[in-house]
């Protein structure tokens, strides 16, 4: 049988335990089929979560992998990734005696049944409409809203930056989490369709927007974050400090990352810190530290993270921020000085503790401060955007009539990370507002 949940070497296979029959059989019967399927409304793109379980209960593997992908076209990536205590799962009736129906696990069983059997057609593309829809970007949100352009008619470009598709499921979530194989086959199913891809092309560099809106009759831009923010610290551009996106990417792609040493520091606590704390870890380094300079309550990594990444036995300190990076030809340490929060702050803004400075050893650095924003691009395509996200109403419109935006671009700043459903549904809603507009006559 095809496994498409290996993880790239020495990284490890995954870590998602695959139900068995009988385990599935017993999970899907557990199903109440709630009237106003509180799970339903949580799951950000509204999978008929007791529907496709339901089918699975018959023996209807199809009708149920048709139904998570109807609603979700990243659905084979969001059963490894969703935060699924959070969401569909979290609002199961059954979580108040802590053993909520296993959906993301269904979900995975059913998409695995889909990925087995590449000969099982779902979706068809529409009738031709004779429109033409060019994405920039072509992540989870583009590529959902792809999906759903081609099943409206609309002949569909995606442009990427890069030489392979579907964005930080390729890229960036680690293998042992999703791994490449799933991200490619997601990517696939969509191309299926008959999409046109230009790889390799940075729309704003390579080809202006002017260019695309007098070429195509809508664009949607989907062309998330930017890199790891520098941190603006001294010593930070020293050989053995790692940007942690990049960081992930080799170790994913199994390229080379060198020697970490013994005792690589992490700096962030989200969920790319968390990544990249457990691949620094799987990579064999002794000792792994993650350094915060807000307590564990700040944290914005996932509950699920967190723990799986004290399992895998990383350290974790709060309170302190990295104030230069030591070495002379090599990192060989971090000065971090101590932090608190002041009791009235509304916004918890650490402020440093006089004279708690203290010296961290260090044979890796790996900075995971978060996301940058792609201000440049944004301004080069000429699009109004709020402190670096891109502006939007309410059918994710941006300023510039005809051109719509979805994904992390448009993702807020917030205490919780972006996820990948909540940019499948945009995607979705993208297509469907261009969709409208389309038809509307509302473009020349
Ligand atoms: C390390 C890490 C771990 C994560 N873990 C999780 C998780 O566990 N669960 C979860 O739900 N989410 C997770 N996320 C978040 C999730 O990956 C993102 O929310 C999601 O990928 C956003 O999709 P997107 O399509 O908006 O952007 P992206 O996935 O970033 O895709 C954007 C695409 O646009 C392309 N592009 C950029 N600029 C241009 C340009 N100028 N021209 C053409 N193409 C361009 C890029 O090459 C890329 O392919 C994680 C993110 C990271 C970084
Ligand atoms: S897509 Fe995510 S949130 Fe929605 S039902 Fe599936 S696992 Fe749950």
């Amino acid at each position: 049988m095809q496994s498409y949940d290996s993880g790239a070497a020495p990284l490890g296979d995954s870590i998602q335990k695959t139900l068995t029959d009988l385990e599935v059989t017993i999970e899907a019967n557990r199903c109440l089929n709630c009237y106003d399927a509180p799970c339903m409304r949580a799951c950000p793109t509204h999978i008929d979560v007791a529907s496709f379980i339901g089918k699975i209960a018959t023996g209807n593997l199809k009708g149920s992998a048709r139904v998570i992908m109807d609603a979700n076209p990243m659905g084979a990536s969001c059963a490894r990734v969703c935060p699924t205590e959070e969401l569909c799962e979290g609002a199961c009736v059954y979580k108040k005696d802590d053993s909520p129906i296993r959906i993301g696990d269904l979900q995975r069983y059913s998409i695995d049944w889909l990925m087995r059997n590449d000969d099982v057609k779902l979706f068809e593309p529409g009738t031709s409409t004779g429109k033409r829809v060019a994405i920039v970007g072509g992540g989870p949100a583009g590529l959902s809203a792809a999906r759903d352009l081609r099943r409206f008619g609309h002949a569909v470009t995606i442009f990427d930056a890069r030489d392979e598709l579907n964005g930080l499921n390729t890229f960036g979530i680690v293998p042992f989490r999703l791994s490449l194989d799933v991200a490619r086959w997601e990517a696939r199913e969509v191309l299926k369709l008959g999409v046109d891809v230009r790889a390799g092309v940075r729309v704003g560099v390579d080809v202006a927007m002017d260019a695309l809106v007098a070429e195509f009759d809508a664009v949607v831009i989907a062309c998330g974050m930017g890199g790891v923010p520098k941190l603006g610290i001294p010593g930070e551009d020293l050989p053995g400090v790692w940007d942690a996106l990049d960081f992930i990417e080799r170790a994913k792609l199994g390229r080379e990352v060198g020697d970490l040493g013994d005792r690589v520091v992490v700096i962030g606590a989200g969920n790319t810190a968390v990544d990249a704390l457990t691949c620094a870890k799987r990579l064999g380094a002794e000792r792994v530290t993650m350094f915060y300079r807000r307590g564990e309550e700040q944290m914005t990594a996932y509950e699920f993270e967190y723990e799986f990444a004290k399992q895998e036995g990383i350290e974790f300190r709060f309170y302190c921020a990295p104030l230069r990076v030591l070495g002379s030809t090599h990192v060989t340490g971090v000065e971090f000085v101590r932090t608190t929060i002041p009791p009235d702050s509304i916004k918890p803004a650490p402020v440093h503790v006089p004279g708690s400075e203290f010296l961290e050893p260090a044979t890796a650095v790996i900075s995971a401060i978060g996301q940058s924003r792609l201000t440049q691009t944004f301004d080069a395509l000429g699009i109004a955007m709020d402190d670096g996200v891109v502006r939007v109403n309410d059918e994710l419109q941006t300023s510039r009539p005809g051109v719509f935006a979805a994904g992390d671009c448009i993702f807020e700043k917030g205490m919780r990370e972006a996820m990948v459903v909540e940019a499948a549904e945009q995607g979705k809603t993208a297509a469907s507002s261009v969709d409208a507009y389309l038809r509307s006559g509302a473009h020349v």
